[in-house]
């Protein structure tokens, strides 16, 4: 089937929504819905999936966009979580996402603030971190090993650090995704593929085990759909589906920085936090030169906000810890973004909870089936056990998971490899040549905006990724919206590949 999602798809589905009997209903449209919409589908269920907004409209487009190998979670003993978190990155960087997902580098700074005693137990996690890498059978080629390098070398790749008193730095290596959002479109797509009515703008108001009231966000129509299983996959917002849940968000801030802010940065940084041991802050470059500051985690109570704010706290907080190991310090001013997510982290003491790995299955007593926390990384895993679940408790009858050598749509070979620049090789994998088809058909088209985003790829979004609004092109299919003023510039042109 088809994996182009639009308008004229979704009216088609909605139409037909309300007198079918899906297998599955899945409720929201992050990493873990969209996978747990490909989950059942590709399992040969029939599957409706819904967002109240968009594709990756919540956490999972607020992320630091790292596929993690799981050593913070060996850090505290969880060695099963973080074994799981290594398998994973190493199939989405060899089978599922090898278009999406890269090896990134990360050097930890050893400044006069990093005591020797410091960097050797940080250079021990990084070992056994890559012992996790071995264990889950990824490639040294796709992964390099950790290694000790002078500060002439850390230079070359970090430029921005300051040279005074730099003994060398620690190198290691991660997974980095080229854009969460893009992550939760391919999977939703990939889902589309295999039969999956996936449909944005529709609000669920209530759940139970037999179906879902629902609300199309763009008319205000309510209607039912009926299902004989039910996935809640709202994250953060899951207790507002399920009054028995009780969630506890933290809040994690990032700056954006533009890419002409720190010259030559071509590694990510490990900052450490001043006055604590073992906490470090994220300097985090991205394929479009942008470069994000991250992390905060701050306990966030009272109503969950739509969009997620980053107070000046938390600016300032980041600048300070950046600035301690920069040559040339930051100001406020030199901050063209912020984003905030909120972490869905379940609080302890609810209903009984699978806790034994990082994610949560409940059980409600109607039947619905709600998985939350967790983290992007293993966003396949949770959707695995998510739908094992429901087909159990439904006697679906279906077997189980096919996803994890399941390629997401991209992930083939590049057609016409050598006429694609690499941008749109490494953001649409094997459709740059489709992208790039409409630029030669219309070359207006090949126009470039911030970030250097061209007109073709909003027409893409707009016909084949389901983004129906100025802000599904910018804040999502694409992430010109994360500093203000680019998204300005961009509001034109993302009017009019909606009326191209
Ligand atoms: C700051 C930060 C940094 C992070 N960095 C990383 C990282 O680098 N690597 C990593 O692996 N993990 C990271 N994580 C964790 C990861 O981002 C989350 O665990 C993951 O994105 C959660 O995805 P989700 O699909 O469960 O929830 P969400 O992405 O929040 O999706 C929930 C969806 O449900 C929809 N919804 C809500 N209510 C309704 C309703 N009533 N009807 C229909 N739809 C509804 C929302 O619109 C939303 O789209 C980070 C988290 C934060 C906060």
């Amino acid at each position: 089937m088809n994996s182009s999602l639009n308008a004229a798809r979704r009216s088609r589905e909605l139409a037909e929504a309300g007198d079918l009997l899906m297998d599955v209903l899945v409720v929201g449209l992050g990493a873990t819905g969209a996978g747990a919409a490909l989950d059942a589908a590709s399992r040969g269920l029939s599957v409706a999936a819904i967002d109240a907004h968009d594709l990756a409209f919540g956490t999972s487009r607020w992320s630091s966009k790292m596929i993690h190998g799981g050593l913070r979670y060996l850090a505290k003993g969880q060695v099963k979580v973080a074994h799981e978190s290594a398998v994973e990155r190493g199939l989405l960087l060899r089978h599922t996402a090898p278009h999406l997902v890269r090896a990134q580098p990360y050097l930890l700074p050893l400044t006069p603030a990093v005591s020797g005693g410091q960097a050797a137990t940080v250079m021990t996690g990084y070992r056994l971190g890559d012992g996790l890498r071995m264990a889950a059978r990824t490639p040294r080629r796709l992964l390099p090993g950790p290694a000790r390098i002078s500060a002439g070398r850390a230079l070359s790749l970090a430029a921005p650090l300051s040279p005074n008193g730099l003994r060398g730095a620690l190198l290691s290596w991660d997974g980095r995704l080229v854009d969460d959002a893009r992550l939760v479109v391919a999977l939703a797509r990939t889902a589309a593929s295999r039969g999956a009515r996936i449909l944005t703008r529709c609000r669920a108001l209530e759940l139970a085990g037999d179906g879902a009231r629902v609300r199309d966000e763009l008319t205000g129509s309510t209607f039912a759909i009926r299902a004989r299983t039910v996935v809640n996959a709202t994250g953060v917002w899951a207790a507002q589906l399920d009054p028995d849940i009780r969630m506890r968000p933290s809040r994690g801030t990032h700056l954006v920085l533009r890419p002409e802010t720190l010259p030559g940065l071509r590694a990510g940084l490990h900052v450490p936090i001043p006055g604590e041991s073992n906490r470090f802050a994220l300097v985090l470059p991205q394929s479009d030169g942008r470069v994000y500051v991250g992390l905060t985690d701050e306990p966030v109570e009272g109503p969950v906000p739509d969009v997620p704010q980053a107070p000046e706290e938390d600016v300032a907080f980041l600048l300070d810890v950046l600035n301690s190991v920069l040559g040339v310090p930051l100001g406020r001013q030199d901050v063209a973004g912020t984003y905030a997510g909120l972490r869905p982290l379940l609080a302890a003491g609810g209903r009984t909870a699978d806790l034994s790995r990082e994610h949560a299955l409940l059980t409600s007593g109607s039947g619905v089936v709600t998985v939350v926390g967790g983290k992007l990384t293993t966003y396949r895993r949770m959707a695995e056990d998510a739908v094992d679940r429901v087909v159990a408790l439904g006697r679906l009858g279906a077997g189980g998971s096919r996803t994890a050598r399941l390629p997401l749509i991209g992930a083939g070979a590049v057609q016409e490899a050598g006429a694609v620049p690499d941008r749109l090789r490494a953001r649409y994998g094997s459709e740059a040549g489709a992208v790039r088809a409409l630029m030669a058909e219309d070359p207006a088209l090949a126009e470039p905006l911030p970030t250097g985003i061209t007109r073709a790829e909003l027409v893409w979004a707009v016909r084949h990724e389901g983004a129906l609004d100025v802000d599904d092109l910018l804040d999502r299919r694409t992430r010109i919206g994360l500093v203000p003023e680019d998204r300005a510039a961009a509001l034109p042109a993302a009017r009019a590949a909606l009326a191209y």
